[in-house]
């Protein structure tokens, strides 16, 4: 799975830093966008990324399938 951000949601509410530290990073004040990292989520991350993209309050996470093909 990865992780997919719509950042016209994101309101930097960071409760997804607060969910799965190792992945999302959010600024302060007007930088206050989540920054999340790319590619596939590993095993060990996929249950904190799951709660993040869950109590994200704006909806503005989403978990995709992997793409089949390669980039
Ligand atoms: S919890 Fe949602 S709104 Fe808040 S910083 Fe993360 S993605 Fe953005």
């Amino acid at each position: 799975m990865r992780v997919e951000v719509d950042f016209d949601l994101c309101q930097g509410h960071a409760e997804c830093q607060a969910e799965a530290p190792d992945w999302f990073t959010v600024g302060k004040g007007s930088e206050a966008k989540v920054r999340a990292k790319r590619g596939v989520v590993p095993d060990d991350q996929l249950e904190a990324v799951k709660a993040a993209v869950k109590y994200c309050p704006t909806q503005a996470l989403r978990l995709v399938e992997n793409q089949t093909h390669q980039e």
